[in-house]
């Protein structure tokens, strides 16, 4: 058999350990922990050399070797006279031995944390890896289960026969138990919870996420209470595109995406929120994937907005029929002068694709502009000193200021 001659060979070079040993051959069988392989092993070698010794072969040399790792045989060897030192595991330097009880550290850590899914990360000794590597590719072994595997799976093992109510979660866990074997230490990550929805801005002078100016409040701030439900240290809002902290937000809503940090629960229920400025409607937990594919969506996004215009000189219907031009035109737009110090002359071309209005006295008119995302719209309607090209200003001939912005809608 293949599997006790590279055995054998295995144990005539290295001392192992029942785990290291038995690791090598982890593809066999089914159901079986490394170390009951390993022992198994062990116990027909040392059957097979205790017989071919009493026949009178000379395997002494075996013996000894497997000796090393094995109390029955340097028992044996003992009694008929030979005596023989354990040596520590070649690979692991016996290691392996109770790395459960990492599993109980960490239980120690868990405690307090209302969480469902877990994971087992670890650090190895860099030497050991080397070692394991080394021992591999010397026997050429192709059936085995790399050590940090086994660390985590029985990390792991332990960990769901002390929590019995938790499960194991690679791609998505709530927790992360990271082991480090170098230092001794155990530390357990948090995983953020990230909370999907849309939201609508009711009232003006609300920033996104950053107080300035004569900003009153943030949507960061409203949505203070997600990170209070799940016990979090902190939160931080991923939105889809942003509009001017004057502009309302109306219709359905824009997407964004809550995170918590570090929180201390995973199971709480996410309420909606609803006060005269913002509207928060939570559609379910999410993941990082859902952030990227919101933010690349912003910019393909077709909006619907709504500008209150002043107008310096008076206007008549007739005036306000010459903005029908606009409708399908592709507007060119230099970074505006407002925010001009963040992105320095820049170029964006973006499309307007239907423009519709209602005058309101001879001063004040209501446009309608339905384009696609990242069109500055108040540049495009007084024209940014020439910087937004066409613009509602220019065709009019007149000067224009933004009374009121809002989006109505973002398809
Ligand atoms: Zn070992």
């Amino acid at each position: 058999m293949e599997l006790i001659f590279k055995a054998l060979e295995a144990v005539r070079r290295y001392p192992l350990c029942d785990s290291c040993l038995g690791r090598l051959f982890a593809l066999m069988g089914y159901g079986i922990e490394n170390r009951e392989r390993g022992q198994a092993i062990k116990t027909i070698l040392h059957m097979a050399a205790v017989s071919d010794y009493r026949k009178g072969k000379d395997v002494t040399a075996d013996l000894i070797a497997l000796a090393k790792c094995h109390l029955p045989t340097r028992r044996f060897l003992a009694g008929v006279g030979i005596r023989v030192d354990e040596e520590k595991c070649y690979i692991c330097g016996d290691l392996m031995e109770g790395v459960e009880k990492y599993a109980e550290m960490a239980v120690e850590q868990l405690r307090g944390l209302d969480f469902v899914s877990f994971a087992v990360g670890s650090t190895l000794p860099e030497e050991l890896l080397e070692k394991e590597a080394e021992v591999v590719r010397s026997l050429l072994v192709t059936t085995g289960e790399s050590v940090k595997h086994e660390v985590n799976r029985r990390i792991g093992k332990e960990l769901l026969r002390r929590l019995s109510d938790k499960r194991v979660d690679k791609l998505r866990p709530n927790v992360v138990v990271n082991v480090d074997l170098v230092s001794g230490q155990v530390k357990v990550v948090r995983n953020p919870i990230l909370i999907g929805g849309r939201y609508l801005k009711l009232g003006r002078k609300i920033a996104q996420a950053k107080r300035f100016g004569n900003v009153r409040t943030t949507l960061l701030e409203k949505l203070a209470y997600l990170r209070d439900t799940f016990g979090g240290e902190d939160h931080v809002i991923h939105v889809s595109g942003r509009e001017d902290s004057d502009a309302r937000m109306l219709g359905s809503g824009r997407p964004l995406v809550v995170e918590v940090k570090q929180p201390l629960r995973y199971t709480a229920q996410v309420a909606p929120f609803r006060d005269k400025d913002v509207i928060f409607l939570p559609v379910g937990f999410t993941d990082r994937n859902e952030v990227r594919r919101l933010k690349e969506k912003a910019k393909t996004d077709i909006k619907l907005y709504r500008v209150l215009v002043l107008s310096e000189s008076p206007l008549k219907q007739d005036d306000l029929s010459k903005l029908s031009a606009l409708s399908g035109a592709t507007v060119t737009q230099y970074t505006p002068r407002r925010i001009k110090r963040l992105h320095p002359r820049k170029k964006r071309v973006r499309m307007v694709y239907d423009v519709a209005w209602r005058l309101v006295s001879p001063h004040v008119f209501e446009l309608y502009i339905r384009c696609q995302g990242g069109l500055y719209i108040k540049e495009f309607v007084h024209g940014d000193g020439g910087r937004t090209a066409p613009n509602v200003a220019e065709l009019l001939n007149t000067r224009l200021e933004v009374l009121e912005l809002d989006v109505l809608y973002i398809e």
